[in-house]
């Protein structure tokens, strides 16, 4: 019988398309594991919706992997030193693994090829991107900053190659290494249980994931209109399944591929922008925790050093109590379903940055929190994005109006779905309701017009 080769699991929870379980699975039995290591990555370790989605789609992944009389081995702790010392417990020839590039997972890869000793290797394997990042370069070679002549290249090379399929057979172990209950990990919480919005609103895991493709493969072609409109049904929502690895980019790239309208074309570069946040993240592996332009901070943002009191206005922002209709609506929306709709997470988060001048480190790690598709390439991307603190070439002069942008991109039923005190109210005036329907309401924390001329004069002083 050939040696054993462990599948160490990480944000690639899917067993099609899956290079490195495909290899492990043609080279001998497999122990797949996934190692919760909570310290490795900071500030950025799971944030509570994060981990209520691991919990599921680790439990629909060991579900399919008993339909092939597998498993998953569940171990917590360092994760090279857990690896090493299960590759020696049950004496792996080899362990695959699926390449990510956050800064702590490259460390770890490094420190684990380290750790193993002669008789077992690692190997790494890409396909949770389009292409790898830093596979596109600019005509002198260097990896591009830049999403838009980025994404003219990545056009450029496509399609991504072919999707494999999930393998016929996965052999086990003659015996299993221990492994304790999923539920003994209390990845959901308890008291209180704030979950049930996340559960009512999503499906895991692998399938469910290919279910939602099988729906948007029919929806595609609306995306270039709708996708702005948040009180319609009309963007993937795949965004949490393609973060865990529960579907891959290429399945998805061919799924559509005969879907040839303006609005495949525009979702084709969507998907491109999630491959430039990795380009980003693997060139400035502290992206979503350090601003790239030359401001002086200290004069951008209100901060409390300097007597400015942000904790209450941070805390109206995170509990959809600014007195803006749509910003409110938009990170309920977070709150409860662990997700929100991406022009709402543009004006929520221009607001909170713009309107009541916070840094936006604070804003990445109130989603890094709440999202369930809490992503450390696209979510630190998108904040210094609308910033204007990154590589890319958005500036911080751009200020979203939220109550024209709410009413521009009809979002009255949005606003009557998450923001239940206004309920009652009509298109009209839901967007910037009058005080005298503003019931239980707040007020609006600012006006626009004086937020956006102090906004204008931190900006000044700051550069
Ligand atoms: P669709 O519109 O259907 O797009 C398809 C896929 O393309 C998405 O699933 C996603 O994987 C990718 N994509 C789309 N837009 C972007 C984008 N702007 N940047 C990178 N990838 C994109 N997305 C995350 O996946 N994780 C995050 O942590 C995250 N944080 C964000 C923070 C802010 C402040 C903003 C403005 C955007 C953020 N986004 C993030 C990007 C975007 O909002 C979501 O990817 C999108 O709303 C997910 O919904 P969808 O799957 O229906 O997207």
């Amino acid at each position: 019988m050939s040696s054993v080769q462990i599948v160490w699991l990480r944000r690639d929870l899917r067993l099609a398309d899956q290079p490195a379980f495909h290899a492990a699975a043609q080279a001998g039995p497999v122990v797949p594991v996934y190692v919760l290591d909570d310290d490795r990555a900071g500030d950025h370790a799971y944030g509570g919706a994060s981990r209520v989605w691991l919990h599921h789609s680790l439990d629909s992944l060991a579900r399919s992997l008993g339909a092939h009389r597998s498993r998953i081995v569940l171990r917590r702790g360092d994760a090279p030193q857990v690896l090493a010392a299960l590759a020696d417990e049950v004496g792996a020839a080899c362990i695959h693994a699926m390449r990510h590039y956050e800064p702590w997972w490259k460390e770890a890869e490094d420190e684990l090829r380290d750790a193993l000793g002669d008789d077992c290797k690692l190997c790494l394997y890409d396909g949770n991107y389009l292409l790898p990042p830093g596979s596109v370069t600019t005509g002198s070679g260097s990896p591009y900053k830049i999403y838009t002549p980025f994404s003219k290249a990545m056009l450029d090379v496509m399609p991504p190659r072919d999707p494999l399929p999930e393998p016929d057979t996965i052999h086990s172990p003659d015996s299993w290494p221990d492994s304790p209950d999923l539920q003994d990990w209390q990845l959901l919480p308890a008291k209180p249980d704030w979950a049930g919005g996340i559960t009512d609103f999503w499906d895991f895991g692998e399938t469910a994931a290919h279910d939602r493709l099988d729906w948007w493969a029919n929806e595609v072609a609306d995306y270039d209109e709708g996708r702005n409109l948040p009180s319609q049904d009309i963007t993937s929502r795949l965004s949490p399944h393609l973060h865990w690895g529960e579907i891959s980019p290429a399945q998805v790239w061919y799924k559509l591929k005969d879907k040839r309208s303006d609005g495949w074309r525009t979702f084709a570069k969507e998907l491109i922008w999630r491959d430039y946040a990795q380009n980003v993240i693997d060139q400035f592996p502290d992206y979503p925790r350090e601003s790239y332009r030359d401001y002086d901070e200290r004069k951008l943002w209100r901060n409390p050093d300097a007597g400015h009191l942000i904790d209450e206005d941070l805390e109206c922002w995170q509990k959809g109590m600014t007195g803006y209709p749509i910003v409110d609506a938009g990170m309920r929306q977070l709150w409860q379903t662990g997700w929100m709709h991406n022009r709402v997470r543009m004006i929520a988060a221009s607001f909170l940055v713009k309107h009541l001048l916070i840094d936006w480190r604070c804003g990445e790690q109130w989603f890094w929190d709440c999202l369930v598709d809490a992503d450390y390439g696209n979510n630190g991307v998108n904040w210094q994005w609308i910033s204007g603190t990154g590589v890319d070439s958005n500036m911080f002069v751009r200020i979203m109006a939220p109550l024209t942008q709410s009413e521009k991109f009809n979002s009255a039923d949005y606003i009557r779905e998450y923001v239940l005190e206004l309920g009652d109210l009509s298109d009209d005036c839901i967007h910037d309701p009058p005080d005298e329907k503003r019931g239980d309401y707040p007020s609006k924390m600012i006006g626009h017009k004086e937020a956006r001329e102090r906004a204008l004069e931190a900006y000044r002083a700051a550069k």
